[in-house]
């Protein structure tokens, strides 16, 4: 079975399910809203297509190996106290009813440091922020309580970077620290994938706290997925709604060793949002704007036939940001150029936007391409870039 990465249409909003070739799963946010669970609206029913991606453990329900929130905003969260079981697993209580209505369980949970803090007094969290708050904690204190020995599906949880102040000094064994590689479960090796945290970063200066402590600071992790044993792996990098000073500290970083932000598939941070490519506002200076060179620079480490996905509405010819046409016009260009001969792709476009649908690229043997044969016609799926991965 092919590894995949399915963009699901949700507006100016993420939820991206990773499956490895071994069919684990990891989803990156969600954004379930109401009328998407309404049958009486158009809006794409991105719930039931998830359950329909996901497996069934022995007790028939469906579950996530992983669910990473990227930060905790509305845009990223929402649905998760109605469609994913939260709290004990033997509390479980969905299993009368029919598979559709059933929450979905998570394995293990993978959440920022920022997720403990952000509920401060210029900060108020939504419901579904505050209830993955509360299990973020949940499972960190049995992690404790258990000298993190032998923690059960239901109550993994990992820690995505260190907190201030020595705050995380005491969950070193669910700890990622930023800038190394890790996996699964904090496995030592995983042959279908490999994840290397960029941000959060380590904080080392009052500079730098003021502006990770500012609204955008995200997860930011650059997969790697392979599609079997014996072949090249897939870069998928993951940027939440990361802003431009933060791609500015990750291009200060690394502009020596630019290979860790290499990517097959980029998923441009803040819905192809201008702000993070330039400190300029786009409504307020329009085309005189200027881009952030380190910021662009970060993320145009493409590889050959890579493809940028805007996870947002329509991008259209005007003010409005995010979706910004101008942060689409510097993605383009990044994607379009010689050595690269990719592809810009919106979820909120694709395949058309008056009827989207999730857009879904596979890792296999040959490389990275987009799947959906049905939607997209064979006559495109010929002419579509075949991004080589590896
Ligand atoms: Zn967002």
């Amino acid at each position: 079975m092919p590894a995949s990465i399915v963009f699901f249409p949700v507006g100016n909003g993420d939820m991206t399910l990773i499956t490895l070739a071994d069919g684990r799963t990891i989803l990156v946010d969600i954004n379930i809203r109401q009328d998407a669970d309404n049958p009486l609206t158009s809006t794409y029913d991105v719930a039931s297509d998830l359950r329909g991606r996901l497996k069934r453990d022995m007790n028939n329900r469906p579950f996530v190996d992983v669910f990473l929130l990227s930060h905790p905003d509305k845009d990223h969260c929402t649905g998760l106290k109605k469609h994913f079981h939260l709290g004990a697993l033997a509390n479980y209580c969905d299993d009368h009813k029919i598979d559709n209505e059933k929450r979905i369980v998570i394995r293990e949970l993978w959440s920022s440091p920022m997720v403990f803090r952000r509920a401060s007094k210029n900060h108020t969290l939504c419901e579904d922020a505050c209830a993955f708050n509360t299990e973020a904690r949940r499972r960190v204190k049995i992690n404790k309580e258990n000298n993190f020995f032998s923690i059960p599906q239901g109550d993994q949880i990992l820690i995505m970077g260190e907190d201030e102040n020595g705050k995380t000094d005491d969950l070193n064994p669910i700890l990622i620290k930023s800038g190394t590689t890790f996996r699964i479960n904090n496995q030592g090796y995983d042959s279908n994938l490999e994840c290397f945290l960029i941000a959060p970063m380590t904080k080392q200066s009052e500079e730098l706290e003021c502006i990770l402590s500012k609204n955008h600071s995200s997860v930011i992790i650059n997969f790697s997925i392979a599609s079997n044993d014996y072949s090249d792996k897939c870069r998928f990098l993951s940027g939440g709604d990361a802003e431009v000073e933060i791609w500015e500290l990750i291009w200060d970083k690394y502009h020596s060793t630019p290979e860790v932000l290499a990517y097959n598939i980029l998923q441009t941070p803040h819905h192809c949002s201008w702000r993070t490519l330039s400190h300029d506002s786009w409504s307020g200076k329009g085309e005189s704007a200027k881009e952030s060179g380190d910021a662009v620079n970060a993320l145009s480490q493409a590889r050959k036939g890579a493809a940028i996905v805007a996870s947002s509405k329509l991008i259209q010819d005007e003010d409005s940001d995010p979706p910004c046409i101008r942060a689409k016009r510097t993605y383009t260009r990044i994607v379009q150029q010689l050595s690269v001969s990719g592809k810009f792709y919106c979820t909120g476009e694709y395949p058309k936007s008056n009827n989207v649908k999730p857009l879904i690229f596979e890792i296999d043997n040959v490389g990275v391409r987009v799947a959906n044969k049905a939607v997209i016609g064979a006559a495109s799926i010929a002419a579509s870039p075949n991004l080589r991965a590896g």
